[in-house]
């Protein structure tokens, strides 16, 4: 309990496991003295993210229709032109986001495309936008090209456990993920990183995910939490579907392992319920994916979304 203000690497998986199994009441009211400490004002960040590149990746994540390996009737495109994205970057800022991600299902980024992207990265930055990419592996001296362009965060999820990776992904490894990581830190970039739930993992690879966020130096500023949605003709389409409770309690624990860092409610809002969104909130997210998509699948919506921020008396992270 004495540490929990400050973030820390020494987190042991037997330490979190203990923090995941507290009794409900236990383990709000810690999240909650973290969030109050850390995070005096309530804010909730929001961000907007774009598919800038959609369709015809060659991986084989279990849980996207993005992948070229499954049927699931997603039709793949080209990237998207620089206007298209300064002008949905502009919508996003006018309806009251701050982080303006851009994701491209992309394996890695290519020498050929990087010119492109740091052009939007650049653009989206004059707007007055926190910048965000997901374009997946780089390469030596990618990072630092994006950094010079502009980019505040790369987003690059650990997505489940180390054990149960396999079971989700296997055309990179949790090496892999962990060098691009390694090259966006020592570029200088923010990172965004956190996992799926809901793929069909038990409690205890949530567990393990959170602990291998929590050995990373520092820890990232951004912990994206995931609801699967399933997708027709995913592997991983008929996964049991985690509860709201489930949800929180990984959730409040992500609160307390990373005091100091945005907690993302991130994918799959759009099935759940108004309460069950709210409970997350008051769990210790303060941050969550504004707009009418999120890359391919649907999200909430600006109303929906302001009335779950007024039920819980958040505001947004600029107001
Ligand atoms: S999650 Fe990203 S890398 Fe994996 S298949 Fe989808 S677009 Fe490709």
């Amino acid at each position: 309990m004495t540490n929990d203000l400050s973030p820390r690497q020494t987190w042991t998986r037997d330490e979190i496991r203990a923090v995941y199994e507290l009794p409900l009441d236990q383990l709000f009211a810690r999240a909650l003295a973290v969030k109050a400490a850390n995070w005096p004002d309530g804010a909730v960040q929001k961000s907007q993210l774009l598919s800038i590149k959609t369709g015809g990746c060659p991986e084989d994540c279990g849980y996207c229709s993005q992948s070229a390996k499954f049927d699931t009737g997603l039709k793949a495109e080209k990237l998207m032109p620089l206007d298209e994205v300064v002008e949905t970057a502009r919508r996003a800022k006018a309806n009251g986001a701050d982080r303006f991600c851009m994701g491209a299902a992309w394996r890695s980024l290519k020498e050929r495309d990087l010119p492109k992207v740091a052009e939007m990265i650049t653009a989206v930055k004059a707007e007055g936008l926190e910048t965000c990419v997901t374009l997946g592996m780089l390469e030596d001296g990618q990072a630092e090209a994006l950094k010079e362009a502009g980019l505040d965060y790369y987003n690059h999820n650990l997505d489940t456990s180390r054990e149960y990776y396999g079971e989700v992904i296997t055309t990179r490894t949790y090496e892999d993920r962990l060098e691009t990581l390694g090259r966006c830190r020592k570029a200088g970039i923010k990172l965004c990183c956190g996992g799926i739930l809901g793929m069909g993992e038990t409690r205890e690879d949530r567990i393990g995910l959170i602990h291998e966020l929590s050995k990373l130096t520092p820890h990232p500023e951004s912990v994206p939490v995931n609801k699967l949605v399933p997708i027709k003709g995913t592997p991983l389409a008929g996964s049991e579907e985690i509860d709201s409770v489930e949800l929180a309690r990984a959730i409040a624990t992500c609160r307390i392992v990373f005091p100091q860092s945005w907690v993302r409610l991130s994918a799959g809002r759009e099935k759940m319920t108004q309460e069950g969104q709210a409970l997350c909130l008051l769990a210790g997210a303060n941050s969550i994916f504004v707009g009418d998509r999120l890359l391919t699948t649907p999200l909430p919506g600006m109303d929906r979304d302001e009335r779950l921020l007024e039920s819980v008396g958040g505001s947004c992270a600029k107001c």
